[in-house]
């Protein structure tokens, strides 16, 4: 069920129902995508209509920030916990591997696909990576067509948003895909090169906190999950 977060739908469900619902989409006829929004998300989406309209079509909408679990709190509407997309795309390439599927990652800095592919084959034996992109090109076309002559079933979109869903929306019925995710930094941590905090602090809703340690010049970044906070108190005092 999909619960509105400011605006954003968000679709409440458990991260291996997520996973279920996400590797069901290969066998529906058509192109489908995924989006996994944070607050940074919903505050663009305020001031950026077509943004929004992207978000809003998506077959599913998961919530990768703890600032959006925090926000629905807030609105009064409970979601079950946050999904981060990392591990909705692990998730989805175990039964990827499983059934043989073909997977193509786009985005990142050059070199960084071509080394998370070579990780990602050796952790999840069976899963075909049919072809890799930098996210760092000037013409859509050629990479569609790659994307598409890869036969690829599922691509992995890491081009920051608002860009990834754009791209996913407006160009991923072209690929031939059956599913495109748009999954911001992932590459970064399937090649090695970014670490994920340690399981307490994830659990602990605190992955942002250990990430601004890392990563201190995305404090700006990170200022926008109390502004979403403060818009979903506003929006409950109104709303009442
Ligand atoms: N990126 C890209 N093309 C661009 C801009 C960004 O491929 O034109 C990549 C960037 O190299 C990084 C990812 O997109 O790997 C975005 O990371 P970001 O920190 O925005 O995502 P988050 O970690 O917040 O999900």
């Amino acid at each position: 069920m999909k619960k509105d977060v400011l605006g954003v739908q968000i679709d409440d469900l458990p991260l291996s129902e997520a996973v279920d619902a996400g590797f069901q989409l290969l066998d529906k006829p058509g192109f489908h995508y995924v989006v996994t929004p944070n607050p940074e998300f919903i505050l663009e989406a305020r001031k950026n209509e077509p943004f929004r309209q992207v978000l809003n079509h998506a077959d599913l909408s998961l919530p990768d920030g703890i600032g959006v679990v925090y926000a629905a709190k807030i609105l009064g509407k409970t979601l079950q916990g946050r999904t981060p997309g990392v591990d909705f795309a692990q998730g989805l390439m175990t039964r990827m591997a499983g059934a043989g599927k073909r997977l193509y990652l786009l985005g990142a800095k050059p070199g960084v696909a071509e080394k998370a592919a070579g990780e990602l084959k050796s952790r999840y034996p069976g899963l075909v990576i049919c072809g890799t992109h930098d996210g760092y090109f000037q013409e859509d076309a050629p990479v569609v067509d790659d994307i598409r002559a890869s036969r690829a079933d599922v691509v992995f979109v890491c081009l920051g948003a608002p860009k990834q869903e754009f791209w996913m929306a407006h160009n991923g019925p072209n690929t031939g895909a059956a599913l495109a995710v748009g999954l911001g930094g992932c590459l970064d941590v399937f090649a090695g090169n970014v670490k994920r905090a340690p399981e307490a602090w994830q659990k602990a809703g605190l992955e942002w906190l250990y990430r601004l340690i890392r990563e201190p010049s995305r404090l700006g970044r990170m200022a926008k999950l109390p502004i979403v906070l403060l818009d979903a108190a506003k929006a409950r005092v109104t709303w009442r």
